[in-house]
């Protein structure tokens, strides 16, 4: 797979130096692709070429601005087979998952804005003020590897539509989804210096576009760690910053909750890409008076899933994305404390493998309770009733997401209480639409739907 250029300006540019960065296959532990080792050199001609492009698309009417996403949904559309087997090498997404999630919720957001923008903004008017929204700038997107194309387009597709340029700096462990996203762009005639690709290392590339004095925004999502160095760079010169981090998610199941279908639930959520989801409920909140019975069920759940080569479509949990992170499960692993309550066996010798596991009687002010695992592993908390389940779903640093399950309004009493951007009641799906974001060290800002786009967006007052 050839993957030498950066994007600059609309055209593919020779970067400034030769140096590449190898992606791997976590799966194979092959080298499957190089990219290039972008500089801060190429940072400073993307922030450049999407400083010059700036006033045209602020200036292109709303409609226009969603007819050309509408032409970029439809470019990528055209990938998304690809861009699902894409994400299953990069990261060892399974297919059945890469397909629906990798690949289908980016087109869903992504048609969302095109959808979003092509709609006039209501006119706002306050006594004798008018109030209108403008585009904040240039945006540095810096993205992280667990959901590669997923994590682009929130923030591309939500800038772009607000009349915002960007220059993208994906992770440089699964590159290659974004460049199937920047094709696309160049196929659906973005305008040149709107999207710009710099891929490369976050000490380099990462921290260059943080800390550039012409970019006027940055919307980051990774750790918690790198999202502050992120906000310290770009408090110097007080530029806005969106934030989307880790989490430490509760599944809070009450008495009278369906059980069986709680617990199935919430072991699929946790487990989902392998553990690899700031929304992964790896807390599960049980009430003492049927703690047992859901320890038995969240194991035999466990139980059935089958880990191994992410193109078998039997496989429901593939590898982490590299070496490193599986060193870091495998750690929090060793040092856990608590009743281990399933571990998966029959790994595949080659790749980053680590076992479904489920830990039990886990103390909620350990390690395992309270640092981000982002692994394929559940720990299992006994409560007794809701004040002492709200206590201990709050009793976190993390406020990105929850679930309560019980009788529907007690539930939802329960998903007010909790200090956390999200809350599924009963097992409600996921919403593209809806605000997306933390609480608390889980963010700053919301992504996804309106609330994305304003992210993106200045407020002006005219008096008249
Ligand atoms: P990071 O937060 O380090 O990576 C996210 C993005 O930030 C990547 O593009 C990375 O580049 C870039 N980056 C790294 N350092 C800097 C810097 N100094 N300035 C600007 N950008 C930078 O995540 P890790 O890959 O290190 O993962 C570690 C842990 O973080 C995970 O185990 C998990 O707990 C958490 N995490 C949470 C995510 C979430 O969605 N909430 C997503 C990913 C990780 P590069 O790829 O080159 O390192």
């Amino acid at each position: 797979m050839k993957r030498d250029k950066l994007y600059l300006g609309g055209r593919w540019a020779e970067p400034d130096s030769d140096a590449t960065i190898p992606v791997e296959n976590p799966a194979t532990e092959e080298v499957i692709a190089h990219v290039p080792a972008g500089t801060a050199v190429d940072v400073d001609r993307a922030v450049a070429e999407a400083r010059a492009a700036f006033p045209g698309w602020a200036a292109t009417p709303r409609a226009e601005r969603g007819a050309v996403l509408g032409k970029l949904h439809a470019a990528l559309a055209g990938r998304a087979d690809e861009i699902a087997r894409t994400v299953g090498l990069e990261l060892g997404a399974p297919l059945k998952i890469a397909k629906a999630v990798q690949a289908g919720l980016p087109l869903t957001v992504l048609q969302g804005y095109a959808d979003l923008a092509a709609t006039p903004a209501p006119e706002e008017t306050i006594g004798h003020s008018r109030v209108e929204h403008e585009p904040v700038g240039v945006v540095g997107a810096i993205t992280p590897w667990n959901y590669p194309l997923h994590q682009v387009v929130a923030k591309v597709a939500a800038a772009l539509a607000a009349g915002c340029t960007v220059v993208l700096k994906p992770s440089e462990l699964t590159p290659l989804t974004a460049y199937l996203l920047v094709e696309a762009a160049d196929e659906a005639g973005l305008p040149g210096g709107v999207l710009n690709l710099v891929t490369g290392t976050g000490a380099e590339v990462g921290a260059a576009l943080a800390g550039h004095p012409e970019v006027d925004m940055v919307s980051f999502t990774g750790s918690t760690a790198t999202g502050r160095a992120v906000a310290h760079a770009a408090a110097d010169r007080i530029a806005r910053v969106a934030l989307e981090l880790g989490g430490k998610s509760a599944n809070v199941i009450l008495a009278g909750a369906d059980l069986p279908k709680a617990v199935k639930v919430g072991v699929a959520n946790a487990f989902l890409n392998s553990g690899q989801t700031c929304t992964a409920l790896t807390r599960m909140l049980v009430d003492r008076s049927f703690y047992d019975e859901a320890v038995e069920l969240a194991a035999a759940a466990a139980g059935t899933y089958q880990t191994g080569d992410p193109f078998d479509p039997a496989t429901r949990l593939g590898p982490l994305v590299s070496a490193a992170q599986r060193e870091r499960v495998l750690g929090f692993i060793d040092r856990a404390g608590a009743r281990l309550a399933y571990q998966g066996g029959d790994l595949p010798e080659k790749g980053y493998f680590v076992p479904a596991t489920v830990f039990a009687d886990v103390d909620p002010d350990s390690e395992l309770a309270q640092e981000e695992i982002f692994g394929p592993v559940l720990s299992i908390i006994p409560v007794d009733g809701e004040d002492h389940a709200v206590e201990i779903a709050n009793h976190s640093r993390y406020g990105l997401a929850g679930a309560v399950w019980g009788p529907p309004d007690r539930a939802l009493a329960v998903a007010r209480r909790l200090r956390t951007g999200a809350v599924d009641v009963n097992g409600a799906a996921f919403n593209p639409v809806a605000p997306f974001g933390g609480y608390k060290q889980s963010g700053v800002g919301r992504e996804l739907g309106a609330y994305g786009l304003a992210e993106f967006q200045q407020t002006k007052a005219i008096q008249l």
